[in-house]
């Protein structure tokens, strides 16, 4: 019944794009969004050009800066229960550094429970659906956790917290799984979903220096996998579930870029485009997609296309010096949606 809404809409792409409030001490007199409509458009103005310069941009759902966290999570709750019916799922958060992806997904840092992002919220969700279903259904949750920095795979859920490189296999000769030797965790409370997301988060934050905030120059990839065994027939379910929190879209100035910083931007460059590219290819029903030009690409390949299901949310930065990025953010979302 839930998951009639997700079949309906076009292929099985959508795009919500997230529009962050002013942050304290950042004022709040001037904004580049216009306008928000009710059917998914926002029209974008740089009020220094004046307002005959709009640009709108539509979408499957917009979330204005009031959004709850509640709010987002209701809207993709659906596709996210979807994995329990054997279906691979993909979230993306979008948008350039500061934007909202890592609020969207995790949450703020220290989150009271109204401010958990979608990670813990589907993990939870799937971890209460599991136990609710469990006299018909005995289900096996298990998680992996994985940065992608300089199209290297790193574990986040590595308890000695080793910094080993990991290959992305083909999925179907390991297992079920594309990264074998990346920890799996399995999750039986909400307690167990808590924890690994403070070691994730932990470990995610190790590589960063005050100087050098890593995270927002690297992908981090959750991966829920579940197995659904139905007992009276015997029958078994796979799907998996990736919430993956983007690098930092923002162009890097060529000119200012040296060395590590400038190798760093091109890989971010090389594989967000790699992404926006399947992507595009997917909703254009391409017959070919090119998933081999991004470690990133090739990771999710069994979960991008096919009879997988895609959710982009594009996040939005409300002030005027994001103007630039704010449109080719939105650019790049429309060539999905
Ligand atoms: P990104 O991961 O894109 O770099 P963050 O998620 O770290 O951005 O957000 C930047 C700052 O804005 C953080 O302090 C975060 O808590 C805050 N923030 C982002 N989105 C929201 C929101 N929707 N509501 C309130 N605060 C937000
Ligand atoms: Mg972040």
């Amino acid at each position: 019944e839930l998951y009639n809404q997700v079949q309906d809409l076009k292929g099985n792409i959508r795009v919500y794009c997230r529009v962050r409030p002013f942050l304290q001490g950042q004022g709040a007199t001037q904004t580049t969004v216009d306008y928000i409509g009710e059917n998914g458009s926002i029209t974008i103005v740089n009020p220094k050009q004046g307002k005959g310069k709009k640009k709108t941009f539509t979408f499957n759902k917009i979330f204005g800066p009031t959004s709850s966290q509640e709010e987002v999570f209701t809207d993709t709750q659906p596709l996210i229960r979807s994995v329990l019916d054997g279906y691979n799922v993909c979230i993306f958060a979008y948008g350039q550094t500061g934007s909202g992806k890592t609020f969207t997904m995790t949450g703020p840092d220290n989150p009271s429970s109204a401010d958990w992002g979608v990670n813990f919220r589907a993990l939870n969700d799937l971890f209460h659906l599991t136990q609710y279903r469990k006299d018909s259904i005995h289900y096996e949750v298990g998680v992996q956790m994985i940065e992608i920095y300089n199209e290297q795979v790193r574990d986040l859920l590595c308890s000695d917290g080793s910094n080993k490189k990991l290959e992305v296999r083909n999925k179907s000769q390991q297992n079920g799984l594309n990264v074998p030797d990346a920890s799996m965790v399995s999750v039986h409370s909400t307690d167990d979903v808590l924890n690994l997301m403070k070691v994730g988060h932990h470990n995610r934050t190790v590589g960063a220096t005050a100087l050098n905030d890593r995270s927002s120059r690297s992908h981090s990839v959750l991966t829920v996998h579940i197995k659904g065994k139905e007992l009276a027939s015997g029958a078994v379910l796979r799907g998996c579930l990736h919430l993956v929190d983007l690098a930092g879209s923002e162009r890097v100035d060529k000119s200012e870029a040296t060395g590590d910083r400038l190798k760093e931007a091109q890989h971010i460059n090389k594989s967000l485009s790699a992404l926006g590219d399947v992507i595009a290819a997917l909703a254009q029903k391409s017959s070919h997609v090119p998933y081999r030009n991004s470690k990133l690409t090739q990771l999710l390949q069994d979960s991008l296309g096919g009879h997988a299901k895609t959710l982009m949310f594009v996040h939005v930065s409300p002030d005027l010096d994001s103007y630039g990025e704010t449109i080719s953010t939105l650019k790049f979302a429309q060539r999905a949606a």
